[in-house]
């Protein structure tokens, strides 16, 4: 038992030896704030045999499970610990509580909500008019959602996004979640041509998985934090193209509808927690369906109803405009005004009209 624990001081310890290597190398931002990036919360595992009725064989389980930050355990609900450690119900509660105590998470005061906005990144897409009805840029700590019907242009914006987030970060990366099998390395060529940046490198730099189903896309957005957390890469931007396509085929039908939001709606919330635990980036692809009852406004809705709405941050309806233009509409913001923006899709940017 005591060597058992010894071991798992040494797994603990090489945990961190990379710490101080991986020490946010672009994130030279706002260098006087202090970052509450993953390393400040990383634990050891005598920490998290410190929590209230977790043993050596449960603390086992949740780092092995990817709890192995006082963080990833604070914000984590109990069915996630009960998942992954068969712990019941209200000991998975007391765990998360101990957690937060321990991070002193609860409320905040106004002006410290002001500091954090402060790290926030607006990724500029290179679009005047586009960046100004995000308000500067697609912003970090947030979902944006970009819906709209075919070919109005939000496989072109996510790709383009994953140049321009490594022309603001220098050495960071983008992560693609890939469902429809759109992802085209020769269009990210060329957007990074148009970045001014090399293709090869911008290529080496995002990290793309091609989901074969909608459990294997949840599945996926879960091993995301791996990537920050083991392999220490610095990201800063996940996309998932198309969010819904895979939970729109596969269930189908009235009586399969609560099962698929419920899973849309656990899949948004790891995907939310990313953004919010790592100060990502995400940008999420809707399509929309006919909606043949409204006889007034624009006639389609996108899919996922209120679960994506509502875990979205800033939604975005996209459509052709004339000739060869597009329109996007910022139909949801919690800070900016609603609003519209022409551009047009080019083959190294998207320009203004
Ligand atoms: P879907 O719902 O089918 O996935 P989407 O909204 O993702 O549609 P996009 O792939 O973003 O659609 O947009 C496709 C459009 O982008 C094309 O119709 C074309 O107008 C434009 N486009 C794509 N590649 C180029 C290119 N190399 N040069 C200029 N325009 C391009
Ligand atoms: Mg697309």
């Amino acid at each position: 038992m005591a060597k058992e624990k010894e071991e798992k001081i040494e797994k603990a310890d090489k945990n961190k030896e990379p710490k101080v290597q991986g020490s946010k190398s672009c994130d030279t931002n706002n260098s006087e704030v202090k970052p509450q990036s993953p390393e400040d919360t990383d634990v050891s595992v005598d920490d998290i045999l410190s929590l209230p009725g977790v043993g050596s064989a449960t603390a086992d389980k949740l780092i092995s499970a990817g709890y192995d930050t006082m963080m990833s355990i604070a914000v984590a609900s109990p069915d996630e610990i009960m998942d992954a450690t068969a712990l019941g119900d209200s000991v998975a509660r007391r765990i998360i509580s101990a957690a937060r105590n321990k991070l002193e998470m609860g409320f905040e005061s106004g002006d410290i909500l002001l500091e954090k906005r402060s790290r926030v990144m607006k990724i500029d897409i290179g679009c005047k008019a586009l960046n100004e009805l995000l308000g500067g840029g697609f912003e970090s700590g947030a979902i944006t959602e970009c819906f709209g019907e075919f070919g109005s242009g939000k496989t072109q914006i996510a790709h383009l996004l994953c140049v321009r987030v490594q022309k603001q970060n220098p050495g960071c990366y983008a992560v693609y979640i890939d469902t429809e099998n759109t992802f085209r390395p020769e269009r990210i060529a060329q957007y990074a041509k148009g970045a001014g940046l090399d293709p090869t490198q911008v290529l080496q730099h995002i990290k793309v998985a091609r989901a074969y189903n909608s459990d294997h896309q949840m599945l996926l957005a879960e091993k995301i934090e791996d990537l920050i957390t083991k392999q220490k890469l610095d990201v800063k931007l996940v996309v998932v193209d198309s969010l819904t396509a895979h939970f729109r085929a596969e269930f189908v039908g009235r009586g399969t509808l609560a099962d698929r939001q419920q899973k849309l709606n656990r899949h948004m919330h790891i995907l939310l927690k990313l953004a919010d635990t790592y100060n990502i980036c995400v940008n999420v692809t809707n399509q929309v369906m006919a909606r043949p009852d409204t006889f007034f406004g624009d006639p389609t809705a996108a899919i996922g109803g209120h679960i994506v709405a509502h875990a979205s941050t800033f939604r975005m309806y996209l459509r052709k405009g004339k000739k060869n233009t597009r329109v996007a509409k910022l139909i949801d913001s919690p800070n900016l005004p609603e609003g519209e923006a022409g551009f047009v899709v080019e083959t190294d940017k998207i320009s203004d009209i």
